[in-house]
């Protein structure tokens, strides 16, 4: 009798014993699973943003190889508006230096992207300096800092442009709807912070990105109802690139290119780690003012400079 309890209390003990083990191997399981889809999903979020900032790049440098076979295309035929130069041996060679003619006019519009940014107070200060005015195509930043940015690029002549308030391009592009919401913020904003509604845009990757899920022109159509102009560039200094050119080189490849329009619009960017921009900006502006170029801010003659062009769009 005394011994079946005993046997029966150790096998209660037991089975006990097994349970807590049974327990703490479940929590155990439970927790290291935890703890593993966290650190795959933060892993996986990493990876995420390190896309899309590379979407954006690859969107642009996708652009500025069209734009070169598009260039070369017009060594031999001038393009059908009429903006590019016809075929001359010394224009469309690698340099324009001193091919410009008495009288003739040519204008450049120098545009910066993405900001306000580390790098917005160095580039106001240096086109202050060389007295020179340009357009800024935004994005959405809320700090304290980047308000009086948006309020200086307006105090001192240059033009604001929209960009889009998120810059998630897998956001913006993803319907008409997320699209116009963005942009209505980002206007709203921008016309509260400034007292100005800008009514031009840039759209992130250009007008004939392929990174867009959404057909471009649904968006173009969309701008046109709202009378909002989108600028592209013909010009591109290749600061978004993923090969890192110096800031001679981001002259260079600026200077190269602007001789073969009458109407140059340089895509460069104001972001916290392009300080090659901004090295190569006091440099780029002297040569171009060597050689006469008007240097301006985008406005309602600019000839628009678009990938898609506007009208292409019903
Ligand atoms: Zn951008």
């Amino acid at each position: 009798m005394e011994d079946n309890t005993t046997s029966g209390l150790r096998e209660q003990q037991l089975r006990r014993k097994r349970i807590r083990k049974m327990k703490s191997t479940i929590i155990a399981g439970v927790v290291i699973w935890i703890l593993g889809t966290s650190i795959l999903s933060l892993s996986l979020l990493v990876k995420l943003l390190h896309l899309e900032s590379r979407m954006e790049e690859l969107a642009e440098s996708v652009i500025s190889v069209e734009q070169v076979v598009e260039n070369v295309n017009e060594k031999s035929a001038a393009s059908p508006d009429g903006n590019a130069k016809t075929a001359d041996p010394v224009k469309n060679g690698t340099i324009l230096e001193n091919a410009l003619e008495e009288g003739e006019s040519r204008k450049v519009y120098l545009t910066f992207d993405d900001g306000p940014s580390e790098n917005t107070a160095k580039i106001l200060d240096i086109l202050k300096e060389k007295n020179v005015k340009a357009t800024f195509f935004v994005i959405g930043q809320e700090d304290e800092e980047s308000k009086e940015m948006y309020q200086r690029i307006v105090a001192e002549g240059h033009t604001l442009g929209m960009h889009s308030f998120s810059h998630k391009y897998s956001v913006i592009y993803q319907s008409l709807e997320a699209f116009s919401e963005d942009m209505a913020h980002l206007q709203s904003y921008l016309s509260e912070v400034t007292g100005v509604t800008p009514e031009i845009l840039r759209f992130p990757g250009g007008s004939s990105n392929q990174v867009s899920n959404t057909d471009m022109r649904e968006f173009i159509r969309f701008l046109n109802e709202k009378g909002i102009t989108y600028y592209d560039w013909n010009v591109a200094s290749g600061d978004a690139t993923s090969q890192a050119y110096t800031p001679d080189e981001l002259v260079q490849n600026v200077m190269n290119d602007v001789g073969r329009y009458e109407t140059s619009i340089v895509l460069m960017h104001d972001a916290s780690n392009k300080s090659g921009t901004v090295e190569a900006l006091p440099v780029m502006i002297d040569k171009l003012q060597e050689l006469g170029v008007e240097l301006l801010p985008i406005d309602e003659n600019t000839t628009p400079i678009q990938q898609i062009p506007a009208d292409s769009v019903q």
